[in-house]
């Protein structure tokens, strides 16, 4: 985001940038909720040097201890879920079942899962040891320091929280720099954090706009995991290079979703709205372009335009409703854009098209048929309720197409063979491919998240993400003590040298003694 794009319509109070403040503000009613100050670089690297302290305590104590520990903020959680559900419904505009099955429950399910496995995904293991063998191999984990966490303003509880939980479970500290658009749901989760007992400081928050995330990056962290637009991850990435801060990055989708001809239309059709209009679009793996097979084109188009004219928006703090709003305003103007674009190329608006009257930031779904790849609806992010619909010929074609993207995080395939949508889901170019479901695999904590091409590099959730969070350390040990001058080392001579060429011969050739010794012990 540029400053431009970051700042706007953050802040009805003149005064506030004076005062130091970001403001925050209902998008739906327009209200002010709250404000956070804008932290100077000195502020974040006090609050990392406080985290670095308190993670020293927090390492040393046994993993078991930790667990039970980040169990008792799960608790909080889940004790104050009402009142989280409320205030995300508010401050982003989503409906409340989102916010408690999106946010609050993925929270909950993600500190269950790793207090239960993590014990067994960071135990010290013993590496089998296939050449030399009189030496004993041990690879263990061990926590890097203080990780950042930079995160975006779509999941304000639960993206920020994936990444603190993984980072704390593994014995480190986290440091939060929540998005300038949504900082009041980190605040309250901080303070949740606090109120349960948590060691204070090894959680830290630090609010502001762009430039307290680039000081996050520059006040000693050990690891930086960036959630955000491709962008801002290009100058993460650069920053963290310029120190050797090792970081992940999560950015950007353009989910395909891929309905193969011989797909369950009724399922396909409602995985497509709930897909490309849950949060009003604006999540990372939401259904962002569909190829639709030509032969089941037409009668699913029509369920998806039906399904979606059935949908019910309203204000999710007062109601209960499908549609909520828009939580941050450019992405009206780019829905917008996409929409004039596509229509210039011929491509038709089946339904919605427009901002919603009645609320201050929200947006009709919509659906556009008749798109190909020059309209910008197929081949940028949208981030918004909007799902563009090209037909297809051919299983070929829908893969070539679905793989014709500078993104690659989630990809979707509709087919009633298994054997089809694992062979389909084998060949797209994306960290995750679901069959015959939408957003599922961001709720399950085993599994691996995150992207190929400019999705981002690193994974979080899963054995590799909780791993990630360590520095992976080889101990290597005496299984059998050898003479103390040692055959491999000085003096070289020549005899020693032949000795070494017929054994390396014996050893290496097929069949030869390598293969008998790794098949020992
Ligand atoms: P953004 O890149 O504008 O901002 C993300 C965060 O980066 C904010 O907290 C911002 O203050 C901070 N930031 C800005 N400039 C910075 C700098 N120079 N150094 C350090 N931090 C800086 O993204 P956004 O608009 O908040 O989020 C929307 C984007 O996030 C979309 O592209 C979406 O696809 C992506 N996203 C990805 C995932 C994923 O898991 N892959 C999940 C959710 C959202």
């Amino acid at each position: 985001m540029n400053e431009a794009v970051e700042t706007s319509g953050l802040r009805a109070d003149p005064s506030a940038p004076k005062r130091n403040v970001i403001q925050s503000f209902a998008p739906i009613t327009g209200e002010l909720l709250g404000e956070v100050p804008v932290m100077a670089a000195e502020q974040v690297k006090d609050v990392v040097s406080r985290a670095r302290r308190a993670q020293e305590l927090w390492a040393v104590r046994p993993i078991a201890d930790r667990c039970q520990a980040l169990l008792v903020y799960r608790d909080a959680i889940l004790d104050h879920s009402e009142e989280l559900c409320d205030l995300l419904a508010r401050e982003t505009g989503k409906p409340r079942h989102e916010a408690l099955l999106h946010e609050v429950m993925i929270v909950a399910d993600l500190i269950t899962y790793f207090a239960n496995e993590a014990p067994r995904i960071l135990a010290s293991e013993e590496r089998s040891v296939h050449l030399l063998k009189y030496r004993k191999s041990i690879v263990s984990y061990a926590p890097r320091g203080v990780v950042g966490v930079i995160g975006p303003w779509n999941f304000p509880l639960q993206l920020p929280l994936r990444d603190v939980i993984a980072a704390v479970v593994a014995g480190n500290a986290a440091v939060v720099k929540p998005s300038e658009v949504t900082p009041l749901i980190m605040a309250r989760a901080k303070a949740l954090w606090d109120e349960c007992g948590m060691p204070e400081d090894l959680l830290g928050v630090v609010t502001g706009l762009g430039a307290t995330g680039a000081a996050l990056l520059d006040s000693g962290i050990n690891l930086c995991v960036f959630t955000g637009s491709v962008g801002t991850g290009k100058r993460v990435a650069a920053a963290c290079g310029e120190r050797l801060i090792p970081c992940i990055l999560e950015l950007g989708g353009k989910a395909p979703l891929i309905a193969c001809a011989d797909c369950d239309v009724e399922r396909t059709a409602r995985a497509i709205v709930n897909g490309g209009f849950a949060n009003s679009g604006q999540i990372c793996i939401s259904v962002e372009r569909v190829y639709a097979h030509r032969d089941i084109h037409d009668r699913l188009v029509d369920r998806v335009v039906e399904l979606t004219r059935e949908l019910r928006s309203g204000d999710p703090s007062k109601e209960f409703c499908d549609i909520g709003g828009v939580t941050f305003e450019h992405q009206i103007d780019v829905a917008e854009k996409h929409i004039a674009d596509a229509v210039t190329k011929g491509a038709r608006v089946r339904c919605g098209g427009k901002r919603i009257a009645k609320a201050k930031m929200a947006f009709e779904p919509t659906v556009i048929d008749g798109c190909d790849h020059t309209c910008t609806v197929m081949t940028e992010e949208i981030f918004g309720p909007i799902v563009p619909i090209m037909t297809v010929s051919s299983e070929e074609e829908a893969i070539q197409l679905a793989n014709a993207s500078h993104l690659g995080l989630n990809a979707y395939v509709f087919t009633e063979s298994d054997a089809r949508g694992r062979r389909i889901a084998e060949r797209i170019e994306a960290g995750s491919v679901v069959v015959n479901d939408v957003l599922i695999n961001g709720g399950m904590p085993e599994a691996p998240f995150g992207g190929m091409k400019q999705s981002g590099y690193g994974r979080v959730m899963g054995e590799e993400g909780l791993r990630a969070m360590c520095h992976v350390r080889h101990l290597c040990l005496d299984r059998v003590k050898l003479p103390a001058k040692s055959p491999i080392g000085f003096p070289y001579t020549e005899t020693t040298y032949r000795w070494f060429q017929k054994g390396i011969r014996a050893m290496f050739r097929s069949g030869g003694v390598i293969k008998r010794l790794s098949q020992l012990f």
